[in-house]
């Protein structure tokens, strides 16, 4: 790792809902039983640099969705001393109404997009309810005005962000998603975002129900897993157990956010964790394996 700048990475938890076993695979589940779901924002600092993945939905979606927002996600960065009004880069791992709900909150950052998820999410298939259900239209029309005033930089394959921060395309669940691969002092740690949103979607090769491609959706936990330094090292989107695996940064953030650059609580070195070994073989212990 000769030169490549190690970095420190938070996940802030900023949203919740109840929900069940057979909301979260394709074809339900033969156990069905709550399984609640969180939502995050993440963030990723050093070398003199701040990058923000992904921004949150704000109170009036919460309420109009249904869900529980527990605090406003640029509040929950500025608990970890990030200002959002100075932040310079803003990772959107992709359009859907929970990751880009807060992109005015950002008035200095530049916007990364895959350029196939804004083609979606503009394009003939938002005609479908099914389809644009997972998308504000304000948030999609938000983003072509801030590309129109030259604040978003839209990719369309691996982007070398930074030294030790990488973007990689990951479709499937949508049509230009994104996962955030970052170098930290335990290794390569991959963002999944929405790749897979709980760690037994990717552990029982079984999607999310949201997905443009299924064929696609597989493949990119192929994509997540080459570019991690271990099984442990890719944090899910909207895992609760991202919350308890990996410590707060501080007592005070405690079930706020949580450090992901230093190893999961309770589990075994990376150095001892053989290659393609699920996380659940390296579950910490008194954490319940995720297939209960
Ligand atoms: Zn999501």
């Amino acid at each position: 790792m000769t030169g490549m700048p190690e970095y420190e990475v938070f996940a802030v938890r900023y949203a919740h809902r109840e929900a069940k076993r057979s909301d979260h695979f394709i074809g339900g589940d033969p156990h069905d039983g709550p399984m609640p779901m969180d939502y995050f924002v993440w963030a990723i600092r050093g070398a003199g640099r701040v990058v923000v993945v992904d921004c949150g939905f704000n109170a009036e979606v919460a309420a109009r969705r249904g869900r529980s927002l527990l605090r406003d996600p640029v509040d929950g960065l500025a608990l970890l001393g990030i200002d959002a009004a100075t932040v310079p880069e803003l990772v959107l791992t992709h359009l859907h109404y929970d990751h880009v709900g807060n992109l005015d909150r950002f008035p200095a950052a530049t916007f990364h997009l895959q350029e196939p998820d804004l083609h979606f999410a503009v394009g003939r298939h938002m005609r479908h309810a099914h389809l644009r259900a997972v998308f504000e239209v304000e948030d999609v029309v938000g983003l072509v005005r801030m590309n129109y005033a030259g604040r978003v930089r839209l990719h369309d394959g691996i982007v070398g962000l930074h030294p030790g921060i990488t973007l990689y395309p990951a479709p499937g669940h949508s049509a230009g998603l994104q996962f955030v691969q970052v170098n930290t002092r335990r290794g390569m740690v991959v963002l999944a975002s929405d790749v897979s949103h709980f760690y037994e979607n990717m552990e029982s090769g079984r999607p999310f129900p949201i997905v443009v491609s299924v064929a696609d959706t597989l493949e990119s936990y192929d994509c997540a897993r080459a570019a991690a330094a271990s099984a442990a090292h890719i944090i899910p989107g909207h895992d609760p157990l991202v919350m308890q695996r990996y410590p707060a940064p501080s007592p005070a953030l405690e079930g706020i956010a949580v450090r992901l650059d230093v190893a999961p609580t309770g589990v075994a070195p990376t150095g001892v964790a053989p290659t393609g070994v699920a996380p659940t073989g390296v579950a910490p212990t008194g954490v319940a394996p995720t297939g209960a």
